[in-house]
C-alpha cells in the first residue's frame, strides 16, 4: 500500500462484519437493512433485465430516465431546480460521487475541512486526492454531538478549498439546523469555499428534525455538490446507484473523475430506481416511522441495558457512551462483544484523527427488523 493510503486497511465494516459471520452474532455494525427495499421496485429491476435495458453500457451520466427522476425529486422536496442533462450525475453509490468529487475538485496540498467523526471513505478519499484533511470535531452538548461554529469558522485558513459536510451525519445521528447551516453558507459565500455535502440520509429524520439541503442556501447551489444515495432511501445498499447534483462547471469536474472510475455501473437498477424516486410521498413517510419505531427501540433498550444514549434525530444509526458500563475503549468493547453478548457494533473512533476523543462511543445500526432489535436489546442487559 502507497504511504497515501497506508494508514487505511481494511474497513470497520468489512472487519465487523467478518466477525459477525463468524461469530453468529448479532450484526448492528455495518449499516445495511435486513429487509429489501419496495416489492415494485424489485419487480421494476427485473423488468429492465428482462427488457434488455441498461445490460449494457449506460450513458456516462446515467440514464436519462434517472437523471430526470433525481431532478424531480430535488424540486419537489426542496424547490431546487436541476437541469438533468447538465447537473445530476449517476454513480456507483455515493462512495464513488464522494471519491470522483474529491478527486477533481481537490488540488495536492488542498486544507479540506470535515466534521469529524466522519464517514471512513472522505478521509481515505482525501488522501487519495492528495488533500489534507481538517477535522472538526463534533462534541456532546445536551443529549446530541453538536458542531462548533467558531471551530468551524477557525479551521478554514487560506489553504482551505472545500468543505466536506454529511447531514444527517453519521455515526452521530445528527442533524444540521437551519441555522447552523445558514452560518456554514455564509461562511463559504465569505471565503469563497466549495462545499460537497453528503445528504444520503435526507431521508431518515426523526421528531421535529428537518433535513434542509445546503444548495438551497443563498449562494451555495453553484458552489455546492450534493451527493444521495439509493442504497439508503430504498434500501437497496447492494445496487450501488447514487447520484450528485451540481451546477454544470462542478458537475463536468466530477463526471470528468468519475469516467475513470467506474465509468459506468448499475445499468437495469438505475431504471429501477428512476421508478422508485417517483414513489408517492406515502413511501417515504412510512420509512421513516418505520425507522423511527426502530430507534425508539433501541435507544430506550440501550439506555436500559446501561449504555449513555444519544438519541438520534436522522440516520439508521445510535451512539453511545460506554463509559456507564466501566468501560473506556470502543475498541476494546466491540471486539469483545460478540463474545461477551452476541452482538457486533462498531466503535466510533475508528471516524476519528483525534482517536482519543472517540474513545468511548459506540455505534449500533438499527435498521434491523423489530424482532432482531429486541433480541440484541435482551442480549445487551446481560452486560451491566
Ligand atoms: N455516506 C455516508 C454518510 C454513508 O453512511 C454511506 C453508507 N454507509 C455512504 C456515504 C455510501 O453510500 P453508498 O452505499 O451509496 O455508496
Ligand atoms: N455506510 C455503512 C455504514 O456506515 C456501511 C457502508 C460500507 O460498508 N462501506 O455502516
Amino acid at each position: 500500500l502507497n504511504r497515501r493510503l497506508a494508514e487505511f486497511g481494511t474497513t470497520i465494516f468489512a472487519e465487523m462484519s467478518a466477525l459477525a459471520v463468524r461469530t453468529g452474532a448479532i450484526n448492528l455494525g455495518q449499516g445495511f437493512p435486513d429487509t429489501d427495499g419496495p416489492e415494485e421496485i424489485r419487480e421494476a429491476a427485473v423488468r429492465a433485465l428482462r427488457d434488455g435495458r441498461g445490460n449494457q453500457y449506460p450513458p456516462g451520466p446515467g440514464v436519462p430516465e434517472l437523471r430526470a427522476a433525481v431532478a424531480d425529486h430535488q424540486l419537489r422536496r426542496y424547490g431546487l431546480s436541476y437541469d438533468p442533462d447538465t447537473e445530476v450525475l449517476v454513480t456507483a453509490g455515493a462512495t464513488e460521487a464522494i471519491a470522483a468529487a474529491l478527486l477533481a475538485l481537490v488540488e495536492p496540498g488542498d486544507e479540506v475541512v470535515a466534521l469529524e467523526p466522519y464517514y471512513d471513505s472522505y478521509a481515505a478519499c482525501v488522501a487519495m486526492a492528495g488533500g489534507t484533511r481538517v477535522p472538526v470535531t463534533l462534541r456532546p452538548h445536551e443529549g446530541a454531538f453538536r458542531l462548533d461554529l467558531d471551530e468551524l469558522r477557525d479551521a478554514v485558513t487560506d489553504r482551505t478549498r472545500l468543505l466536506l459536510l454529511n447531514t444527517p451525519h453519521n455515526p452521530t445521528g445528527t442533524v444540521l439546523t437551519r441555522p447552523e447551516l445558514a452560518a456554514i453558507a455564509e461562511l463559504a459565500v465569505e471565503r469563497d469555499l466549495l462545499v460537497v455535502t453528503d445528504e444520503v440520509y435526507e431521508h431518515l429524520v426523526f421528531d421535529t428534525a428537518e433535513h434542509i439541503p445546503l444548495a438551497s442556501f443563498p449562494g451555495m447551489r453553484e458552489r455546492t455538490v450534493t451527493i444521495g444515495s439509493a442504497g439508503k432511501t430504498f434500501s437497496f445498499t447492494g445496487w450501488k446507484v447514487g447520484w450528485v447534483t451540481a451546477a454544470p462547471a462542478l458537475l463536468t469536474a466530477v463526471r470528468s473523475a468519475k469516467q475513470y472510475l467506474t465509468y459506468v455501473a448499475s445499468g437495469p437498477f438505475q431504471y429501477a430506481v428512476a421508478e422508485a424516486l417517483a414513489l408517492p410521498e406515502s413511501y417515504f413517510a412510512a420509512y421513516r416511522q418505520d425507522m423511527e419505531a426502530k430507534r425508539d427501540l433501541l435507544a430506550a433498550g440501550l439506555a436500559e441495558a446501561g449504555f449513555g444514549v444519544y438519541r438520534p434525530a436522522g440516520t439508521y444509526f445510535v451512539t453511545t457512551d460506554i463509559r456507564p458500563l466501566g468501560e473506556r475503549d470502543g475498541f476494546a468493547f466491540c471486539r469483545s462483544l460478540p463474545e461477551r453478548a452476541g452482538v457486533v457494533a462498531v466503535p466510533n473512533a475508528v471516524f476519528y484523527d483525534h482517536r482519543e476523543e472517540g474513545a468511548p462511543f459506540v455505534r449500533f445500526a438499527f435498521c434491523k427488523r423489530l424482532p432482531v432489535l429486541q433480541e440484541a436489546v435482551q442480549r445487551l442487559k446481560t452486560l451491566a
